[in-house]
């Protein structure tokens, strides 16, 4: 009958607040650091796809400014002095974009969102290698450029050198050149894209893992132990820690929910209130702890007199009530004597001497007109102060005053 104090025990063994926050929290950040890490890892792969399409994009318009150039160059030969005055700023023009894209992919571009250097070995060796020299042979060709624009007029013609060698150079050495470097960039950059989404699957993989993990390990006995402890405290709530039986409150409840459905199925439904007999006398002669023995004893005698449907709790001090559904008070008189001959017949072993004591019970039953079982609980205290009053040790039910099984 220690239910009520094992409860206590186990409460007071549980972690602290403080303790369920922090495994809480710590198991929140861990979701979202790795929330965060799979942002910032599609973020990196979203920047590196554009500045590969960038990059892509400027290396093939190089190589596009330079068949313009080379194409405008040869009509700018051909043409007459009216013509050449229109062709010439198109050609300084297209020279003047294809210099600061040349620049932008050695020395990168904010506005582009390109990196400054950190080229691979492959680009660095095709732009300042011995063999390919990419960055020497852009500038070649806008010098050639702009040196035909400064050769004499007067004997220009399809045939000019310095038309042939710009012509050669765009054909032969930039476009190839160019091309490459579109297509190491694109590979290089899929490569890095691929390792990127390598790692992000293997971070979601993890992320799950992860969760999963936290919903078997941390969540889940979180909430066991929320709900363990929601249900000791409720526990607490409707026990009485001396006896672990019911105490008034989860009494009253209970009698509510009888008392609905014996309207419900108008079944009887019967209550019988008990308390022991000059109990004052017990705390007086052998002591408050020997009193309390005593109350864990009548507990103890009416759990093994009363049928396993009757519900009993402590609902005072020294008494005691029963909760007798499908009963009427003939029924409850034979309970109630079985157990007051019990308690009569028993005694409370304290430090070597053998307690007596006896009860008085009352019964009252629930009539058709009662609204809530407090009525037949008073009738039940009223029995038992007859009871009290005429000479104790006795069952008395309320309808049939004074016919107490012992007088
Ligand atoms: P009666 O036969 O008229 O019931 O006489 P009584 O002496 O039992 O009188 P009453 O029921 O009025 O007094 C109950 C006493 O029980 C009063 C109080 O000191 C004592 N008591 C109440 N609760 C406890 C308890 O938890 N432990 C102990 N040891 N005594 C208690
Ligand atoms: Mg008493
Ligand atoms: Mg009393």
């Amino acid at each position: 009958m220690t239910v009520g104090g094992k409860e206590t025990e186990a409460m007071g063994r549980g972690h602290g607040l403080a303790y369920y926050v922090a495994i809480y929290t710590a198991a929140l950040a861990l979701i979202a650091a790795f929330g965060i890490a799979t942002f910032l890892l599609s973020d990196r792969i979203i920047s590196e796809e554009s500045r590969s399409a960038t990059l892509v994009r400027i290396a093939t318009r190089q190589t596009t400014l330079s068949q313009r150039i080379s194409g405008l160059a040869f009509q700018y030969a051909m043409a007459n002095p009216q013509q050449r005055r229109y062709l010439e700023p198109l050609i300084l023009s297209s020279v003047g974009l294809m210099r600061s894209s040349h620049e932008a992919l050695l020395m990168g571009d904010a506005q582009l969102g390109l990196p400054g250097g950190g080229f691979s070995a492959e680009i660095d060796e095709l732009f300042f290698g011995e063999l390919e020299q990419l960055d020497y042979r852009v500038r070649r060709f806008m010098t050639l450029a702009e040196d035909f624009l400064e050769l004499p007029q007067n004997f220009l013609d399809e045939k000019n050198q310095g038309l042939i060698r710009l012509m050669a150079a765009a054909q032969d050495d930039l476009m190839e050149s160019l091309t490459e470097v579109a297509t190491i960039y694109e590979d290089a950059s899929r490569a890095r894209v691929d390792v990127l989404r390598e790692r992000i699957s293997w971070l979601f993989t993890s992320f799950l893992a992860i969760v999963a993990l936290e919903g078997v390990l941390v969540f889940r006995p979180l909430f066991r132990t929320l709900v363990r402890h929601r249900e000791e405290l409720y526990n607490m709530a409707r026990t009485d820690p001396l006896t672990g039986c019911f105490n008034r409150r989860a009494l009253m409840e209970t009698a509510a929910n009888e008392f609905a459905r014996s309207r419900r199925y108008r079944s009887p439904l019967t209550i019988a209130v008990y308390d022991i007999d000059h109990f004052k006398k017990v705390n007086d002669t052998f002591g408050h702890d020997a009193g309390d023995e005593v109350i864990k004893h009548i507990a103890a005698v009416t759990e093994q007199s009363i049928r396993s449907v009757d519900i009993f709790g402590r609902t005072g001090g020294e008494e005691f009530s029963i909760i007798l559904p499908d009963t009427d008070i003939h029924g409850a008189g034979v309970v109630a004597e079985k157990l007051r001959s019990a308690v009569e017949a028993s005694v409370t072993p304290y430090s070597g001497k053998e307690i007596a004591v006896t009860i008085s019970v009352g019964i009252g039953t629930v009539l058709p007109d009662d609204e809530d079982a407090a009525q037949a609980l008073s009738r039940a205290d009223q029995a038992l102060y007859r009871a009290k009053q005429t000479g104790r040790n006795k069952v008395n039910t309320f309808e049939l005053e004074e016919t107490g099984a012992t007088d």
